[in-house]
């Protein structure tokens, strides 16, 4: 050895151990500022274990073991989320692995996603010795605020598109992240060749910089594209459409664009027991601008009986949108890519308790390839958040209505829900796009107008024998439940709000009435109160006039505590548990 190299090697080994000590003094730290155990107990009785148990025989053996590649792919994707939200999730997660008194900690940071808890009193606040949560969470610059990104825009509007793209973080275009983002392409050739004119524009960024998810997590999405390809491999010949789907993905993650694997995943037949929901699309997590996505990963497995049914039932579907209350000659597919599945396990963002999922969102791809609805019916019909719903609607309503509610109406209520987002009005008369015409307020009308069709169609369906009386039952009666409110909503919270309407239209129209702090159902007017409230949602999205749209709102959304305060206190005694600890069979994981 020359002298030169082990100098080298001694001044490396010198920052390493540095390194270590840095790690050694921050994991003290994390630790020194944990919450009481105490604490930690009042969230955790608050907590409600959800274990899910896999189906037993469902999977071929193929399967099982692709399935195994593709759990190695979400868990590495969850850790990327974990990263996504705090800069120091995933030290905290270490340095509580290291002190197994701390179990308790642990599993508050399970339930939490990461290091802030949110409290019984809805304040997000750090339960270890970490920096509290901002906006910016770890996909914008530490600290970066909206009037200094805007200010940025201002001055440099051409930056602005690239900045805020779905799939990318935005860092400050100091000479050391520029470094190592080229030395990322560098190591992954690639990365290089998917993303055309990268390497320019790291180098001539100016105060920020925008790096591609796949560049900023380059090892962790390598690794998710070799599960991909494995799990493809094992599954070429028994489901290759889903074979193909995750090929596609693979490299989708590689070039932070979804098009084609979304199309393969959309219009895929898959033939075997097998479906996926994998990478980042949804926005909920980005406080600052809304516009980041977060990654997930929801292994699912078929379930075929119900998934059949469904199929069956769906059939006819151009006779619902025909008999929907607007001038229309919409013609719609009735080959909508529905199923409906158990979950193996969530990851990422889409962890707890989701009930179903309908993708992509860009309307551009829904127009020229659709959504894929995924319906997860063990977590409708899980015994334990089927009783916290039922607790809810019995405290709500008078005695008489107690037997009317089941985990069925649940179920059929969600899968309606999701196929009515098909239907109805899906651009404003003048043609342009309802987002653009009615912007804030658009989502709201969207989604009452789904639920308000599921319960449209569940007359349609009664009528033609698919429903029998009792699952009708059932679908309306989930159809009240959803909409009662355990407090007033904010006008910034979308579904509370369009549900608070929906429960005013109801009384309106004498669907519900008011008796001594709890609510009777008048099914005799069911159609009526439904009927006429989708008609004022398709009218209102029609015309596409965002003024218009929110007087309607505001009209609608009173709320007297007589009347809803005291339901609402009713339900909220009625609450036993507001958190979820979520395990999975599937991950080795017990109740
Ligand atoms: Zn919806």
């Amino acid at each position: 050895m020359n002298r030169n190299l082990c100098i080298v090697l001694s001044s490396a080994l010198l920052v390493c151990s540095i390194g270590a000590m840095a790690d050694e003094t921050a994991a003290e730290k994390i630790i020194a500022g944990a919450w009481s155990a105490s604490q930690v107990q009042a969230i955790a009785d608050k907590t409600l274990q959800v274990h899910l148990p896999l189906v037993p025989g469902a999977l071929r053996p193929a399967e099982r073991a692709a399935a195994a590649e593709l759990l190695a792919a979400g868990q590495r994707l969850h850790d990327v989320y974990l990263r996504q939200l705090h800069p120091q999730a995933l030290a905290a997660r270490d340095a509580l692995a290291r002190h197994p008194e701390l179990a308790g900690h642990a599993a508050l940071f399970r339930v939490m996603n990461g290091p802030i808890a949110t409290t019984l009193e809805n304040q997000r606040v750090p339960f270890l010795g970490v920096d509290e949560e901002t906006p910016a969470k770890n996909v914008y610059p530490r600290g970066a605020t909206r009037a200094a990104l805007d200010a940025h825009f201002a001055a440099h509007p051409e930056t602005r598109a690239e900045l805020l793209s779905g799939r990318s973080i935005v860092q400050a275009a100091t000479p050391e992240n520029i470094r190592q983002a080229i030395a990322t392409l560098d190591a992954h050739p690639a990365l290089d060749v998917l993303h055309p004119g990268l390497r320019a524009r790291l180098t001539n960024a100016v105060a920020y910089v925008a790096v591609p998810y796949s560049v900023a997590y380059a090892d962790d999405v390598s690794f998710v594209y070799e599960r991909l390809n494995a799990a493809a491999a094992l599954l070429d010949e028994s489901d290759p459409a889903f074979a193909r789907y995750l090929r596609l993905r693979g490299r989708d993650l590689l070039a932070d664009d979804y098009d084609g694997g979304d199309a393969a995943w959309v219009t895929g037949r898959f033939s075997g027991n097998l479906n996926a929901q994998i990478g980042s699309y949804e926005t909920y997590d980005d406080a600052l601008y809304g516009v980041k996505t977060f990654f997930s990963f929801s292994l699912l497995q078929r379930d075929a009986a119900r998934s059949a049914e469904l199929a069956a039932s769906i059939g006819d579907i151009q006779a619902i949108e025909d008999a929907l209350p607007y001038e229309s000659d919409r013609r719609v597919s009735s080959d909508i890519p529905v199923g409906v599945y158990n979950v193996m396990a969530d990851f990422g963002q889409a962890r707890g308790t989701n009930t179903a999922s309908i993708l992509p969102n860009e309307s551009y791809l829904a127009q020229q390839f659709g959504r894929t609805i995924l319906i997860r019916a063990n977590i409708l019909t899980h015994p334990q958040l089927f009783a916290g719903n039922q607790r809810a609607f019995v405290a709500a309503m008078v005695d008489e209505h107690r037997g009317d509610f089941t985990s069925e109406g649940g179920l059929y209520r969600t899968l309606w829900h999701e196929v009515g987002h098909y239907l109805g009005v899906n651009r404003a008369r003048d043609g342009r796009e309802l987002g653009v015409a009615l912007q804030d307020t658009a989502d709201l009308l969207e989604e009452m107008k789904a639920d308000l069709v599921s319960l449209f169609a569940a007359r349609e369906l009664h009528e033609r024998g698919a429903f029998d009386d009792a699952r009708l039952r059932a679908v309306y009666a989930d159809g009240i439940r959803r909409v009662l409110q355990k407090t007033r909503p904010r006008r910034d919270q979308p579904y509370q709000t369009m549900q608070l309407i929906q429960w005013n239209w109801f009384l309106d129209r004498g669907l519900l009435t008011a008796e001594r702090g709890r609510l009777r159902i008048h099914y005799e007017r069911y159609d009526e109160a439904v009927e006429t409230l989708l008609a004022a949602v398709l009218e209102l999205q029609a015309a596409g006039d965002r003024g218009k749209a929110n007087e309607f709102v505001d009209r609608w959304t009173s709320w007297d505590e007589a009347l809803h305060g005291a339901v609402a206190r009713r339900m909220r005694e009625s609450e036993t548990t507001r958190f979820a600890l979520v395990s999975y069979e599937a991950l080795g994981e017990t109740p």
